[in-house]
């Protein structure tokens, strides 16, 4: 098959597209035929180095995939060459403390496609059977490859780790990402009010569309003052972050009193400075997220189904330029999710 490969770290340019090893699916696994892949910023930290793929090199990025059935392995039962399918991007051993307990997300053998396995950069990607979603109809492959990490992640963390309620108010931070698009879409579906941030003014308007009440550029204003005032100096009750570094360590300023702030990522960096005065006189939590479960990302095909959810895509690439579409992603042009089609 042909896939989208790095042998080295570094930036886009180690993007290669050619030939590379087929997969070969075990007794519990299929492989699906690649129709539609999203972009991730841990696709960039698997690169670059910061995050080195666990199995080693050479190693193929995309863990949110959307596709065919083409094989099924001889153990697979329900599932058949031709289906549409979601390959829900988590993998966990089912036998641990935590898995038993039913966090899955914190397996302690807990891995995910395109990180700890080869990923959706190709042509065909092998996954195992328990991880297969029935793609609805309704939803095309590219819209489909947008959710399992962004729109499962966001749900996630504001419905349960911060379990979110109507007429609170939130704090998104990056409208622009595949998080922040998908955050405020949740958020307005709990029925919160959102402030968000962008990077440039040009996408304030694509982040009032999807839900926010107020935008903020964070370049040219302090999204803490614009917090202050946009809450008559509350503050807001959750925060979705995503950055880390000082956007981290501003955003716990941002919260009210009993407030919570879900970290869902450190995209900019690994780290953040805490004033820990604000985290216990204001009784604030701080806690830490890591994709969802199979049975949300159902529950949100079902939404995106009915058209309550909507994937926000910002441009699909095909595979073979898998390298322009890294480097787009680097320079943070896009507005939502930016996808590989083979
Ligand atoms: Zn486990």
């Amino acid at each position: 098959m042909k896939a989208a490969f790095f042998k080295e770290h570094g930036g886009a340019e180690k993007v290669l597209y050619d030939d590379y090893r087929d997969p070969v699916p075990g007794p519990d696994d299929v492989v699906v035929r690649v129709g539609a892949c999203g972009l991730n910023h841990v696709d960039i930290l698997l690169l670059d180095g910061r995050f080195p793929p666990p199995e080693g090199l050479p190693h193929v990025n995309g863990c949110e995939v959307t596709g065919t059935i083409e094989t099924v392995g001889a153990a697979v039962r329900g599932l058949a060459r031709g289906q549409r399918a979601i390959i829900f991007p988590g993998f966990a051993c089912g036998r641990c403390e935590y898995c038993v307990r039913g966090e899955r997300t914190v397996c302690v053998k807990y891995g995910y496609l395109g990180a700890h396995r080869d990923g959706g950069y190709a042509e065909l990607v092998k996954a195992p059977a328990a991880n297969i979603l029935p793609l609805p109809d309704a939803i095309s492959f590219e819209a489909g490859a947008a959710l399992p990490m962004a729109m499962l992640t966001a749900w996630h963390a504001l419905v349960a780790k911060a379990e979110l309620r109507p007429g609170q108010t939130v704090l998104v931070q990056a409208a622009g990402s595949g998080v922040g698009s998908a955050a405020i879409q949740i958020a307005r579906l709990v029925g919160a009010r959102i402030i968000t941030t962008v990077g440039s003014d040009d996408k304030t308007e694509f982040a009032r569309s999807l839900g926010a009440e107020r935008v903020v550029n964070y370049r040219t204003h302090d999204f803490v003052e614009a917090v202050r005032t946009w809450t008559n100096k509350r503050g807001v009750d959750v925060v979705v972050e995503h950055i880390g570094g000082e956007t981290f360590e501003k955003s716990i300023l941002a919260l009210t009193r009993l407030g919570t702030l879900v970290t869902i990522g450190s995209h900019d960096t690994h780290w953040g400075r805490l004033d820990l005065r604000h985290v216990y006189s204001k009784n604030l939590r701080v806690v830490g997220t890591n994709l969802g479960s199979i049975l949300e990302l159902r529950t949100i095909l079902d939404y995106v189904t009915e058209g309550r959810l909507k994937p926000v895509i910002d441009r699909a690439f095909p595979l073979e330029n898998a390298r322009a579409a890294v480097q787009y992603v680097l320079d943070r042009k896009n507005k939502g999710k930016v996808l590989l089609v083979p």
